[in-house]
């Protein structure tokens, strides 16, 4: 792969108990990339992101953020990582250049608002920026919180079921945002759906999980034919 690794996760682990949650799992994302993580509920989706945002503590293996180790290099591979919760609502009383202004505070940006300018220009949201958060519209809001990922210019972006709260209309729009950061910005997406056909879509690399494993990995378009996919259609909704 010409691109370098923005993700690289080895031989990942986690046991709740008796069960093993993710059973050792390996994976990379490069940059530019947007890779699925696809699965049916209970496959371990929700604990890899957990534990790649540093808020869950693995039983072991190792995870690489834009090459640091995020068991001894923590803050600096944490702040090269970023997450889009589209479904949690933005403070409605803050301005979206409000909004923007908070979280890269938080988020120590330099130059912050020479950088939310950039960003209030590449989410279209200029005539937007004085407006309270809470008018927006829906697919508006999303277009803040992508923009607000995107303070930090992280190397990797996290998406856990972006769609999931979203009409067809509105997941298709947003589909569309995610390819452009992903064409645009020097940033690799890993992205986790139920749905198939989503994945299909979006993503140029796809992973599908089931019981803590990864049983397929490859193309979503090559794949379905030669490894039977018709069959594990049945797993997923
Ligand atoms: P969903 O799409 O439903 O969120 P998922 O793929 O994200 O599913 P996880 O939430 O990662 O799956 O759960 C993986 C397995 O670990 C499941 O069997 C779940 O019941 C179990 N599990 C998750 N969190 C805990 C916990 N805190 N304590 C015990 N078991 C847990």
């Amino acid at each position: 792969h010409a691109q370098p690794r923005v993700l690289e996760v080895r031989q990942l682990a986690k046991r709740y108990g008796r069960r093993e949650a993710v059973a050792g799992i390996s994976f990379s994302v490069h940059r530019h990339e947007i890779v699925g993580l696809l699965g049916p509920n209970g496959a371990g989706k929700t604990t890899t992101i957990n534990m790649l945002l540093g808020v869950l503590a693995g039983d072991g293996g190792e995870i690489r953020i834009d090459g640091l180790d995020l068991k001894r290099q923590r803050s600096q591979a944490l702040g090269r990582t970023n997450f889009a919760a589209i479904y949690a609502p933005l403070p409605g009383n803050l301005s979206v250049r409000q909004n923007l202004r908070l979280f890269g505070m938080l988020y120590d940006v330099p130059a912050l608002e020479t950088r939310i300018g950039e960003l209030l220009e590449q989410f279209e949201l200029q005539t937007l920026a004085e407006t309270k958060c809470g008018l927006l519209s829906s697919g508006e809001q999303t277009r803040v919180s992508l923009a607000k990922a995107m303070l930090n210019q992280p190397r990797l972006l996290l998406l856990d079921e972006p769609t999931a709260s979203l009409d067809p209309a509105k997941a298709h729009e947003l589909r569309q945002l995610i390819r452009g950061i992903a064409t645009e910005h020097d940033t690799g997406i890993l992205w986790t759906s139920h749905n198939m056909q989503e994945v299909e879509a979006v993503c140029d690399r796809v992973l599908f999980l089931s019981r803590g494993r990864i049983l397929l990995e490859g193309d979503p378009r090559q794949l379905p034919r030669a490894h039977g996919y018709e069959n594990l259609d049945a797993l997923f909704i």
